[in-house]
């Protein structure tokens, strides 16, 4: 067991994360609006032991009225279009929406046009995006630590 926490707190070091008396945080709400479930799988890997965001105040929430970001993820289906716009009308201001992967992006990998109530982007403001089919973990774990990093005003 001591070991594991050694070897855990080496791979802290490694993956250079913000010094600790840079305090701050951002609630995610993630929504899929019609993924394949592999962008959620790597989002998940982020909130793992290695990449560990919670400890650097980015926590996923479980409604968007506590969130100050949208993460969306898939390509925006006609049937989920409706429950984003309800998820982001629910947020306080200010409030910031993230597009993780390809499909949020508007690539078009899933789906034909019928089925898709348009790019994420014409939807809703995306200030965020984070582009791979699927983006690796480490990708994602950069993006919002970035973007942690812009809310409170200081620099990696
Ligand atoms: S971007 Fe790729 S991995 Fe993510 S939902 Fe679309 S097809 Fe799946």
């Amino acid at each position: 067991m001591f070991l594991l926490l050694r070897q855990l707190q080496r791979l802290r070091r490694q993956i250079a994360l913000p010094p600790e008396e840079r305090r701050g945080s951002l609630a995610l709400r993630h929504v899929d609006t019609g993924s394949c479930n592999a962008c959620e799988h790597e989002l998940a890997a982020t909130a793992g032991p290695h990449y560990d965001l919670q400890r650097h105040g980015l926590n996923i929430v479980a409604s968007p009225r506590h969130a100050d970001v949208l993460l969306v993820t898939g390509p925006v289906t006609r049937r989920m279009a409706g429950p984003l716009r309800t998820a982001f009308d629910a947020m306080p201001e200010p409030r910031l929406v993230a597009a993780l992967g390809d499909c949020a992006l508007g690539c078009g990998v899933l789906g034909s046009r019928a089925e898709l109530a348009g790019p994420l982007e014409e939807i809703l403001p995306v200030a965020l995006r984070i582009p791979g089919c699927p983006p690796s973990p480490q990708a994602i774990a950069d993006a919002l630590l970035e973007l942690l990093a812009l809310h409170h005003g200081w620099t990696r």
